[in-house]
């Protein structure tokens, strides 16, 4: 399997490289040149594997220079017992006769980056050593706060590579801060910088582009790489759950093998509900496929309208890892639906220029074939979180509860009730305090007794790592100026 540029498909890399560079010489993103097809056994084959199992199939059909051996080493320690809570990794609950919810937030950091950042440091760093590449990988990362304590989970302690997370000061929850402070690992630092999550990313940018700093890091053995959900290594493992979800149906009889399902997805940068549009070209058959959006509703307009436009105002919502105004994996959608890399690379150019490109007709046409956008606002989201506890006794979290919402307007406009798999992407857990004003408690404690105060109101328990925080000590106290985040690099490398 070859990879090329979403801009250029004479750039062609092999897997291993792909991971490596996370990005391609051009700008584009490092895609395969086709996507295989699932034989046709394989449901019969995948029903009744573990996840694990089901995680080396689907990716050794995209890892060819990868043996069996090395991915069931990386898919049993990735997803392990002592990383996941469940024993089914990505557990299906059932809601009602029709609606079925994928749980990908039963990880270390209760969010569904879990899924992906657990296994890509093991893709990486085996990587590296089929690149031949001698030097260390120094992963850095700016973060609005799943993504920052996903990557340092995943990381930690893994030989041959240093991961440094940067997070706005004020721009994370108190308990997604907690989560990072208090991380543990030798090949960990967290650096806390004045500012938004702007300031972070953009210094983050500049780092991986001053060359002082390469010239440091190269002398002491390091190269920069990114762990952003850009590098193929991320998008992968995404693929095993809707796979992993449609085997689970049809092993409890909730579906017939072959039968039609549509999957809905809370949407920010759009890697998730990508990789469920990849497994449906390997021929899981999902017929539509709903983008869900907050109010920051680029994606709505863009697949009702053909019009990618993100001059707009950015909004602060209580689904954060939603508040995206450029959904970076968007392009690898493009160069699928229109195969036609120079057509990608005219969309990018104009993006870059103005912010905005419209779609060729033929090209909006497939686009809204398969996908249908919906969005809602914040109190539309606390209204379906009540709802859904009410009716179902299932507590959802605020993202997951943009995605029922625009299910349920899909449903109610269209009538089309074939069953539906909706991605749950965190634990209610990691927002109480926006979940506990749904339920009606609109004041809730600060920090880590809000855990409790939503127990108590629900009946359930807090995941463990979360109420774990409690007994952490906070290893990284570092404040700096966004100028000053080289120096933070340094300090922390040493
Ligand atoms: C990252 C994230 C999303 C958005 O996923 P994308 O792959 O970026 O579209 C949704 N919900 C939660 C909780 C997340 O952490």
């Amino acid at each position: 399997m070859r990879y090329i540029s979403t801009r250029d498909n004479t750039i062609q890399y092999s897997a291993s490289q792909a991971i490596t560079q996370g990005l391609a010489r051009d700008g584009g993103l490092l895609t395969p040149c086709y996507i295989p097809k699932l034989p046709g056994k394989a449901m019969e084959d995948l029903k009744d594997m573990a996840y694990q199992q089901r995680a080396v199939y689907i990716m050794k059909m995209f890892l060819e220079e990868f043996s069996v051996k090395e991915l069931t080493e990386f898919a049993n320690t990735a997803y392990g017992p002592d990383k996941f809570d469940s024993p089914a990794v990505a557990p299906v609950r059932t809601v009602d006769g029709n609606t079925h919810c994928l749980e990908l937030w039963h990880g270390p950091t209760c969010a569904f980056k879990d899924m992906a950042l657990q296994m890509l440091p093991h893709l990486l760093t085996a990587s590296l050593a089929k690149t031949e590449e001698s030097r260390e990988v120094c992963v850095l990362v700016a973060t609005s706060g799943d993504t920052g304590k996903g990557a340092l989970e995943g990381f930690k302690n893994v030989a041959r590579t240093r991961i440094l997370v940067f997070y706005p000061k004020d721009g994370v929850s108190e308990v997604q801060e907690l989560q990072m402070v208090t991380q543990e690992g030798t090949n960990v630092g967290v650096c806390a910088v004045v500012g938004n999550f702007d300031d972070a990313q953009t210094g983050v940018k500049k780092l991986f582009a001053d060359k002082q700093v390469c010239q440091m890091l190269e002398r002491k053995g390091y190269f920069f790489s990114s762990a952003n959900s850009i590098n193929w290594g991320r998008v992968l493992p995404q693929l095993v759950y809707y796979i992993s979800a449609y085997c689970d149906l049809i092993r409890d009889e909730k579906i017939t093998p072959g039968q039609t399902v549509n999957v809905c997805v809370p949407t920010g940068n759009f890697g998730n509900i990508l990789a469920a549009y990849y497994a449906r070209e390997m021929g899981l058959p999902i017929d539509q496929l709903i983008c869900a959006s907050n109010r920051n509703s680029v994606l709505t307009d863009f697949i009702r309208g053909g019009i990618y436009d993100r001059n707009r105002t950015f909004y602060n919502t209580m689904s954060p890892s939603m508040d995206i105004l450029i959904s970076s994996n968007l392009e690898r959608l493009l160069l699928a639906l229109t195969q036609d890399p120079a057509e990608v690379r005219s969309y990018m150019e104009q993006l870059n220029a103005t912010g905005r490109y419209e779609l060729k007709e033929r090209t909006r046409e497939k686009l809204q074939k398969r996908f249908k956008g919906y969005c809602c606002d914040d109190s539309e989201t606390q209204r379906t979180i009540r709802a859904m506890f009410d009716k179902h006794g299932y507590l959802i979290d605020t993202h997951t509860a943009v995605a029922f919402s625009a299910l349920e307007q899909y449903r109610r406009e269209t009538g089309d009730d074939t069953p539906a798999i909706v991605a749950s992407t965190a634990s209610p857990f990691k927002f109480c305090a926006s979940v506990l004003e749904a339920l009606g408690e609109p004041n809730a404690a600060s920090g880590l007794d809000a855990l409790d105060q939503l127990t108590a109101k629900t009946g359930l328990p807090a995941p463990t790592p979360l109420a774990a925080l409690r007994d952490k000590k906070v290893r990284f106290t570092q404040v700096v100026e966004k100028e000053h985040m080289a120096d933070a690099v340094m300090s922390l490398l040493e």
